[in-house]
């Protein structure tokens, strides 16, 4: 057996978290409970017309078998009918929507279709680190553009230069985003399209958190704005909106030829998501909508209980961010995001996730989920009254 893996491996960075899970298993082993604020993941449940198809569908022998590769034609129109009553956009299922075991794997093979070695793929910092590892497995070179407060959290594309441009065959963005929980405006999407068309760029918009908003707003698709299909994929998942992170679902819409490429990466790859899960996504697009209401309402006020608790905690001024499941705010007292979570989890038990984790650009800053349980943020704020920085 060779003792070196491919250098493909090695280039994978440094797992950023290993600090963070090595200090909560101290915490732990010392009798404190901890109140995790760091994953990404709801603790509510799955809504129950989902499984119940779900229960339904795995009894039928026929779903025991190989799915079709791109999805079944039923998933894929019930995410173009999905997109037509939310976004009023129209898709054809057969040539615009492909099936993905989740978002990511979609997100994390479209660099394999579309870049290799000489190729630029621009990459938010901070960001989903998906988009950097999958742009370097391709053997693409990723550019990284800055997110800054000053600028809303959206990238500055003048600052770009001419000749990394005239390279990049796909550019990442991801709105409402994660971490930074910053959503775009209209002219933002306008601007990113008038760039693709110049330089014959491939947007791929991550829009897993399209539906988790918050005081009515409701972000929109970048397939809504002019040429979007010309230049556009969007990346969408049903992890985030309906409770099913570990069910591995999701779906890309867009530019036919980028679904049917991405398809045939796919094809060769994995075989499919798993029929009965996708039936349980045809419910989930399809059925019942309120449980999305109930589910923004309730992360709603945990938003509103995490800032105020926070901010008050370190005199800081906390945003309350408009989507996502995220509150992304600025370490306090000029700590290393890595030294400030070690010391809050250490003192009170409390987990928030260090801002340097998602690329560079997010030093300096935390990233709190509130993706737990009143009673636990409760008993966070409780604690983090008596810690001193
Ligand atoms: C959670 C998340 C995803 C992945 O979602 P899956 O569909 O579960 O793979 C993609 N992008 C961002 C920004 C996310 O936060």
């Amino acid at each position: 057996m060779p003792t070196k893996p491919a250098s493909r491996i090695e280039l994978i960075p440094p797992y950023l978290f290993a600090r963070i899970d090595k200090k909560k298993e101290e915490v732990r082993k010392k009798g404190m409970d901890l109140v995790d604020f760091g994953i990404g993941d709801p603790d509510i449940p799955t809504p129950a017309n989902i499984i119940a198809k779900m229960k339904e569908a795995i009894d039928d022998p026929k779903n025991h078998r190989y799915p079709s590769y791109e999805g079944m034609p039923e998933f894929r129109q019930a995410a173009a009918a999905w997109y037509k009553r939310r976004f009023n956009v129209d898709l054809d299922a057969a040539t615009e929507a492909v099936t993905l075991i989740g978002s990511k794997e979609g997100i994390a093979h479209m660099p394999w279709a579309y870049a290799q070695a000489g190729d630029v793929v621009l990459v938010p910092s901070p960001g989903y680190p998906v988009y950097r590892i999958a742009t370097m497995f391709a053997g693409a070179t990723p550019y990284i553009m800055p997110l800054k407060e000053e600028n809303g959290f959206l990238p500055k594309y003048e600052d770009i230069p001419e000749e990394v441009l005239k390279k990049t065959k796909i550019l990442f963005i991801n709105y409402p985003n994660n971490p930074t929980g910053a959503c775009a405006d209209d002219s933002f999407y306008i601007k990113t399209l008038e760039m693709a068309k110049r330089y014959d760029i491939l947007v791929c918009h991550d829009a897993a958190y399209s539906e988790i908003a918050y005081e009515g707003y409701r972000p929109k698709s970048i397939l809504e704005f002019d040429r979007g299909k010309e230049h556009c994929v969007e990346f969408h998942s049903l992890s985030k909106t309906y409770c099913m992170t570990g069910w591995r679902i999701g779906f890309a819409v867009g530019n036919a030829q980028a679904i049917y490429n991405l398809g045939k990466l796919k094809t060769n790859i994995d075989s499919g998501a798993f029929q009965a899960i996708q039936y349980a996504g045809i419910e989930a697009m399809a059925g019942d909508q309120s449980s999305v209401a109930e589910l923004n309402k309730r992360l709603e006020k945990r938003r509103d209980m995490i800032v105020e608790g926070f901010s008050s905690a370190f005199g800081i001024k906390v945003q309350k961010p408009r989507a996502t499941y995220y509150i992304w705010a600025k370490v306090p007292g000029g700590l290393t995001s890595s030294d400030f979570c070690e010391k809050l989890i250490e003192e009170t038990g409390i987990v928030v996730t260090p801002g340097s984790g998602f690329g560079d650009e997010g030093e300096g800053y935390f990233r709190i989920s509130i993706t737990i349980g009143e009673e636990k943020i409760a008993e966070a704020i409780k604690r983090l009254k008596s810690f001193k920085l």
